[in-house]
């Protein structure tokens, strides 16, 4: 592993420090002045010599410190997302810091796909928010060990949270038909309007909020019967589904009292600002569905993509389509136990993941 040029493998003993660390099998700080990377690669779990998933993201953060938490928390996600999916890999997630001032993508690029390889497959990546396949085309001459060209995973990440929410509905609304339902979305990335695509037709009104204005007016043109909301009341609107699309902890202390909603079922992933926060959801009657378990279809068709020579999308959504097996079987242990989806969901990934 020192082999590694402009990267540093974080011993245990600095790691431990940091309360979002959980034994992770290997974390590596990534640094090259001159392309101005900077960021962490976090493999949370590996399963013997099968490689570990996670997307890439590129964001501004706070801090070197809450960038490297970020990395922690997400592959550990990883991790329970594919045990859940009953897929056999360990979870891993990369973060890399947006730097500040002008820089060259390329060459950001390029010199993470090097250290990429320097991995030698234990880690499979591919985009996640900051990221387009125009990035994964930078890197493609430097590296193998990337997915999401072909397999269009935000599209399946849509259609798993199309699916979760038809499992959903049918138990809150005894029909899974979305004919009249409501909806407000936060963030219409790539998965946001992918989703948009699904239930555009069907759904009785739909409420968008995001905070790129540009991104609005183009998904304003292509869905005109949305109707715009204000990024700090979206959450606040009076609908069957609200989905968190945008970015982390936006179920929070503060959030959670101004919910109308019924269900919560969203891409972004780690929704929840604290484990106690699901509990207080579930006290409110508002169902919400662990994000690790909804946001799984992404996941589900890179693993395809990696398995496979050629794109099968009837396999892909078939595969997807067992996200409503294991909504099903959550929703009925959370009735049974009388306790939240996310605890019912938390026991039994780390059941899985102990086992491997
Ligand atoms: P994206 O970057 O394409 O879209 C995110 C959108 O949210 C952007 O348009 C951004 O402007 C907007 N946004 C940011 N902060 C906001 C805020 N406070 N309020 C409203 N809008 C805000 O990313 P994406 O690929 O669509 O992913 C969305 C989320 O789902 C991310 O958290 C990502 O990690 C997660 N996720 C994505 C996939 C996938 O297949 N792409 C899979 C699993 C999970």
């Amino acid at each position: 592993m020192n082999k590694i040029k402009s990267s540093k493998l974080l011993t245990k003993k600095t790691l431990k420090q940091i309360p979002e660390f959980d034994n992770h099998f290997l974390v590596l700080q990534l640094n090259n002045s001159a392309t101005k990377l900077h960021g962490y690669i976090a493999i949370h779990r590996k399963n013997g010599s099968l490689p570990s998933f996670g997307a890439t993201r590129l964001l501004k953060y706070p801090s070197d410190k809450e960038a490297l938490k970020d990395a922690l928390k997400l592959s550990k996600l990883m991790s329970y997302k594919s045990a859940l999916a009953g897929l056999p890999y360990g979870g891993a997630k990369a973060v890399l810091i947006k730097p500040k001032g002008k820089f060259s993508r390329e060459a950001l690029f390029k010199s993470y796909a090097t250290l990429l390889n320097n991995l030698k497959g234990q880690f499979i990546t591919g985009t996640d928010v900051g990221l387009t396949v125009a990035d994964l085309d930078s890197m493609k001459k430097d590296t193998k060990y990337l997915v999401g060209y072909f397999s269009n995973p935000e599209k399946y990440t849509a259609l798993g949270l199309f699916f979760a929410i038809e499992t959903t509905c049918q138990k809150i609304f005894g029909t899974k038909n979305m004919k009249g339902r409501t909806f407000a979305i936060q963030g219409v990335g790539k998965v946001g309007s992918e989703f948009l695509k699904i239930v555009y037709k069907e759904a009785k009104s739909i409420y968008i909020s995001d905070t790129n204005k540009e991104r609005l007016a183009y998904i304003k043109k292509l869905f005109p019967k949305v109707k715009i909301i204000d990024v700090d009341n979206i959450h606040k609107q009076k609908v069957d589904i609200y989905m968190p699309c945008a970015l982390y902890y936006t179920l929070n202390k503060k959030s959670i009292k101004d919910f109308k909603c019924k269900i919560i079922i969203g891409s972004a992933n780690n929704q929840l600002e604290s484990a106690d926060i699901a509990d207080k959801l579930y006290d409110k009657g508002i169902f919400y569905g662990p994000d690790y378990i909804v946001n799984a279809g992404g996941l589900i068709s890179v693993v395809d993509e990696y398995k496979n020579s050629s794109i099968n999308n009837t396999r892909i959504k078939n595969n997807v389509k067992k996200i409503q097996k294991i909504m099903s079987e959550i929703i009925k242990n959370s009735d049974k136990e009388n306790i939240s989806p996310e605890r019912i969901a938390d026991k039994l990934a780390k059941k899985i993941i102990n086992k491997k």
